[in-house]
């Protein structure tokens, strides 16, 4: 099983230690070619806008979406997941559009740029301690897109953590504690298709 991170910018590296220390061989990711070789793919946290037009640069964007489409299990975190979704609820910028989600960037506003907090995990037996930094909020969610977690907002629960099939999405930062089971759903979905 190869599983690739897109490595163009934000914090990959982090979550090719995690895949590490599941014994999955982590693969950087930023050509074509590269992504050719992988059955399985993780887009990092990082800044959105900035991993969108690199790979758009890149060549990357079309394949991206091809290989998503067809059904390669795909995790995006944070900027990965803003990067995954249909649209924003701000500017226009480069998405790929295969979660069907619209996100609200840096949605928690300056006071609370970052925090942690126990994230009560739909499947999970005890919950997931989740860290988000200047972090996305789920705004709409597709028929086909499951709801995994969510936080308590003013407005109302708001989900965080979202699957639609082989696609998966996350607002926090799975890759910066030593709770492997997120990208334990990755790599079992890798197992199963
Ligand atoms: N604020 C970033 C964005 O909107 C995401 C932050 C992150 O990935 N930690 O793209």
């Amino acid at each position: 099983m190869r599983i690739g991170v897109l490595a163009l910018q934000g914090d990959f590296r982090e979550h090719l230690a995690v895949l590490e220390r599941l014994g999955v061989g982590g693969i950087e990711v930023r050509t074509p070619a590269e992504l050719a070789t992988v059955d399985g793919l993780v887009v990092p946290g990082g800044e959105s806008t900035t991993i969108g037009r690199l790979a758009t640069t890149w060549g990357l964007a079309a394949p991206l979406r091809e290989r998503i489409t067809a059904g390669m299990p795909t995790l995006g975190t944070c900027a990965g997941l803003i990067y995954l979704a249909a649209g924003t609820t701000g500017p226009d910028q480069p998405q790929l559009g295969v979660l069907d989600v619209v996100v609200a960037r840096n949605a928690f506003g300056r006071q609370v740029d970052s925090f942690e907090t126990e994230l009560e995990v739909a499947g999970f037996d005890r919950p997931f301690h989740a860290v988000f930094i200047r972090a996305p909020l789920i705004e709409k969610v597709g028929a086909d897109v499951e709801v995994l977690a969510t936080v308590e907002r003013p407005e109302g629960r708001r989900p965080v953590f979202v699957r639609q099939g082989h696609v998966l999405g996350a607002s926090f930062h799975p890759e910066l504690t030593d709770d492997d089971r997120i990208h334990r759903l990755l790599v079992d979905a890798v197992e199963g298709s």
